[in-house]
């Protein structure tokens, strides 16, 4: 039987992140994916400044200038009509990009079978077998993979979970979000646009341009008991016709069929591990819940379950320090970021913060920065975190 250190199922950046750092501590791996690359996942395709220190550290570099669009400011609209340009530094690195999926999971898959990985396309977990002292990973008509470790990177609905008895009954994500590629016409459609929409709080619309001159709109909403998906259908089939959305897009050409996905983002609550598996990015549920961005969060993940791994130990000593690392690194983030989910559900409160955020130059700047991640969300509640890690100077690739 082939048999590896680790077997990881899923190619998205938790996998391929996880695959890099075990394969950088000289930890060798096996990576499956269903999916042959490159392949589309229904996303916004926006990196925060957190992706892009994580994309950096794997040794990543941006693609072609047509492929990555560099974003220097956002546009936000309040739900009361107010409109706020946030900028973020220039010159210093990169903060913010947007790139499609289909171009950024494959350059990682790349990186991650040049640095020694061995990935599996087209290839399908279907169960495990855990023997004495190790674990047989069964895959769909090919041959078992004998491996110690299991990482499951296989998204919101993860397999190995669900094999492993360890989903929860009913859970259908947090967040319900739809997206869809577009040409636009309209001029201020080059720019990244978020607007909070009152019948959407806590939740959003955003339009982020991309490089070959497309955008990528969508909407994401919490997922609540009175929201139906024919509800959510409706809001989809008439987003663009809001006037000031449509100011902005101009006439728009559809790319494509729109793709409606869950997000996961309860990491402080979900099981981490179980057995021989560690769960990463959607399938630990790690998005943050303020924004429902999770590819950063996936990357790091990742990261945190290949140098657990690497470090050695039985498979509980192994469990517990990745369970420790992503308590420290990212639970009080999350559970600030949940708090303000929470009263960003209020309109008042979203327009009064946005009033706020709008009434200097170094509120704009370090809030743009904050909202992207280029600090960690409760940086300024948790004292042990401040050191130049933490407040970084410039941006990735600089
Ligand atoms: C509409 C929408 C917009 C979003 N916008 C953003 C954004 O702008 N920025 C951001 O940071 N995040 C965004 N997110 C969240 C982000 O897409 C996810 O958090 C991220 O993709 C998680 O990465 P992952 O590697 O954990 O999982 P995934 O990217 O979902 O990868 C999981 C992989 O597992 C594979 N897999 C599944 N089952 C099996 C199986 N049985 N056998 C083998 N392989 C399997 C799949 O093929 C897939 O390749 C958005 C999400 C949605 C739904």
């Amino acid at each position: 039987m082939i048999s590896a250190d680790i077997v990881i199922v899923g190619a998205g950046p938790a996998g391929t992140s996880a695959a890099i750092h075990a394969a950088k501590s000289g930890v060798s791996s096996i990576v499956i994916d269903k999916a042959h690359f490159p392949r589309d996942k229904c996303c916004g395709d926006g990196l925060t400044a957190l992706a892009l220190r994580e994309l950096e550290l794997l040794g990543f570099e941006p693609p072609a200038e047509e492929q990555w669009q560099t974003i220097n400011g956002i546009q936000i609209r309040s739900p009361n009509g107010r409109e706020i340009r946030l900028q973020l530094p220039q010159g210093r690195g990169e903060y913010a990009a947007v790139v499609p999926r289909s171009v950024l999971d494959s350059q990682l898959v790349d990186l991650a079978s040049s640095a020694g990985a061995e990935i599996r396309q087209g290839t399908v977990f279907k169960g495990i077998t855990n023997k004495n002292d190790y674990t047989e990973v069964l895959i769909e008509g090919q041959e078992s993979i004998k491996t110690r470790n299991l990482v499951a990177a296989d998204g919101m609905w993860s397999p190995v979970r669900k094999s492993l008895g360890a989903a929860k009954q009913s859970y259908l994500g947090d967040w319900h979000a739809f997206r869809q590629y577009f040409t636009a016409t309209g001029n201020r459609s080059r720019d990244l646009w978020v607007w909070f929409e009152p019948d959407l709080l806590p939740g959003y619309a955003w339009s982020f341009p991309l490089a070959d001159g497309k955008v990528n709109v969508g909407f994401g909403v919490m997922r609540k008991e009175n929201l139906k998906g024919r509800d959510l259908q409706e809001i989809w089939a008439n987003l663009l016709d809001r006037p000031h959305i449509r100011e902005v897009l101009g006439s728009t050409v559809p790319e494509g069929p729109y793709k409606a996905w869950p997000i996961p983002a309860r990491l402080t609550s979900m099981l981490l591990h179980t057995g021989p598996a560690l769960f990463v990015g959607d399938a630990a549920a790690a998005a943050d819940p303020m924004t429902g961005e999770g590819i950063g969060q996936a990357l790091e993940t990742g990261r945190l379950a290949a140098t657990a791994i690497a470090e050695g130990g039985t498979l509980k000593e192994i469990a517990k320090e990745y369970e420790r690392s992503v308590r420290r690194s990212m639970h009080s983030d999350h559970r600030l970021a949940r708090a303000l989910n929470t009263a960003l559900s209020h309109e008042r409160i979203t327009n009064a913060s946005l009033k706020i955020i709008n009434s200097s130059d170094w509120s704009r700047r370090h809030f743009a920065r904050w909202m992207f991640e280029d600090y960690p969300r409760a940086v300024m509640l948790t004292p042990r975190r401040w050191n130049r890690a933490s407040f970084p100077l410039t941006g990735s690739w600089k």
